[in-house]
């Protein structure tokens, strides 16, 4: 075999980076299968498709063996990361282990073939699983109803938006402004944004919260409504939640909840107790299904009884003389679709198998072993260290890197470090209200064990910023790919592979 001379190749020959590129691999005419000759005129091209719909130029595919794509695609899934190979305590993320019965059910052919158009009498199994979930999933918020159209937990904030600006509206009450934390996540400031009100931020105080006295001064008739996430991104309970939701709603605001912590506190506090009118989940975080990469996301939208009727059209609907699921089209307050279908279906699905395989108690120690393992962690590495906030956290908390700045050391190094390790980093740099952040969520389903090997690679990680600083500076020198710009691959899309490419690595 002839070796491409690409800079960097490294031993093993992987795809890129590193070794040749599968396109590199590429030799004309070599074929990943064979059929053997059946001895009929097959038609050509030609004849297929006309002309104005054909390629002047055949596309640059790469032309390689079975055994070649095979590796192609193993080494691939070997060069990533994934909570199937070990811990990835990215706060705010809850990356916890998927189980695979739920994907394993999810693959059934009467779930994974339908067709989205196919009439509600011949997938009434699949609109009972629907029915069941939103029903479970509106029992553990304290809401009403639910759309399952949202795809992420971003859009179903923008529908939670839209849902709250239809109510105004129909009040004939035009407002102007929604209150988001310091905190928040980048996602609510970006949401108000689309949905057309401007994004107005208070201040947390000196426990982390939002401060109670800021917010009664922002509030007044202009204001839409309150996002905000409970605990918040510091991994603190706001405490107060119920003066806010007092002073929001007296307001005439609503109150919207950012589910992304849901679990944290999933089977023992709701959302509509605590006052929210309005209620994201992430499916694909306290529901374990796999996200980051590893799919596609589900963040089901539930409101009050008062918003219902805002709900994208169609909402799933049982009724009873006829004892089946139907999609219910009349809907005239509706704020319109908001996902082409009914939302990723199959996310669904894991997420109705991971509640019924857990029921009610079991989803109550996730909540508790989530926050048990944070407090674990935590109280092993904040030597080093140390939160931002003092006291108990939630399921995930946030640390401050400041203290090794006298080294040259920064947070982005130590999450760098922590890769050589065998651990994901956590996340870094948010939220912004906390110099040099590390933000560590190691969920519930990482053993006492696991927890203690982290907490060793964190406190050996500091170590080192002391003794050897310039080794943090290096790292990760494990992977194959080092520090990449963080931000080019973002404002410079390439999306097109050519030729040329071929001497880039
Ligand atoms: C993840 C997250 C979001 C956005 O959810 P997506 O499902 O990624 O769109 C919003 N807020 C918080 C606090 C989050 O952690």
């Amino acid at each position: 075999m002839t070796m491409h001379a690409t800079a960097g190749a490294r031993a093993g020959d992987g795809p890129s980076p590193g070794g040749p590129t599968i396109f590199e691999r590429s030799r004309p005419g070599r074929r990943a299968w064979s059929l053997p000759d059946a001895g009929l005129a097959a038609p050509g091209i030609e004849e297929l498709i006309p002309a104005e719909h054909r390629r002047a130029e055949p596309p640059a595919l790469p032309e390689v063996s079975e055994l070649e794509l095979v590796r192609h695609y193993t080494r691939l899934s070997q060069e990533n990361w994934a909570i199937d190979v070990g811990a990835y305590p990215l706060g705010s993320c809850s990356m916890k282990y998927n189980p695979k019965v739920a994907e394993d059910v999810a693959a059934l052919p009467g779930f994974a073939g339908l067709h989205p158009l196919a009439d509600d009498d011949l997938v009434q199994g699949a609109l009972e699983v629907l029915g069941v979930l939103g029903e479970a999933l509106c029992e553990l918020t304290g809401m009403a109803r639910l759309t399952f159209q949202p795809a992420a937990g971003a859009q179903g904030e923008l529908t939670g938006l839209l849902i709250m600006r239809a109510y105004h509206l129909a009040r004939g009450d035009v407002r102007k402004r929604v209150i988001v934390p310091d905190s928040a996540h980048g996602t609510n400031p970006a949401s108000v944004t689309l949905a057309g009100w401007k994004a107005q931020e208070v201040p947390s105080d000196t426990r982390g919260l939002v401060d109670l006295s800021a917010l009664e001064e922002l509030l007044d008739d202009d204001v839409a409504g309150l996002m905000l996430t409970n605990p918040n991104t510091l991994g603190l309970f706001e405490r107060d939640i119920k003066r806010i939701a007092a002073a929001v709603h007296e307001a005439g605001g609503l109150l919207y909840y950012d589910g992304a912590n849901f679990n944290s506190i999933v089977g023992k506090v709701r959302p509509g107790d605590m006052g929210f009118d309005v209620v994201h989940m992430n499916l694909h975080k306290t529901f374990a299904t796999p996200h980051g990469g590893g799919g596609p996301g589900s963040g089901p939208l539930a409101v009050t009884e008062e918003l219902e009727r805002y709900l994208p059209a169609p909402v799933l609907a049982w009724s009873e003389p006829a004892g089946r699921w139907r999609w219910d089209n009349d809907r005239p307050h509706s704020i319109g679709r908001i996902h082409s279908w009914h939302g990723n279906f199959g996310i669904d699905v894991r997420a109705y198998v991971y509640l019924r395989s857990l029921g009610p108690e079991g989803l109550k120690r996730v909540a508790e072993r989530a926050v048990l393992n944070a407090n674990y962690l935590k109280t092993l590495i904040e030597g080093a260290f140390p939160t931002a906030y003092p006291g108990t956290c939630m399921h995930e908390f946030v640390s401050t890197a400041k203290g090794l700045k006298p080294h040259g050391v920064r947070a982005m190094d130590v999450a760098k470090r922590l890769i050589d390790h065998g651990f994901h980093p956590p996340t870094v740099y948010f939220p912004l209200v906390v110099e040099e952040a590390l933000m560590v969520e190691p969920t519930e389903t990482e053993s006492r064990e696991t927890l203690d090997e982290l907490a060793a690679a964190f406190n050996a990680v500091a170590a080192e910023a002391a003794t050897d600083p310039a080794a943090l500076h290096r790292a990760p020198t494990s992977t194959p790919v080092r520090r990449p710009d963080e931000a080019k691959a973002a404002r410079h899309l390439k999306l097109r592979w050519t030729p040329d490419d071929s001497s880039n690595t």
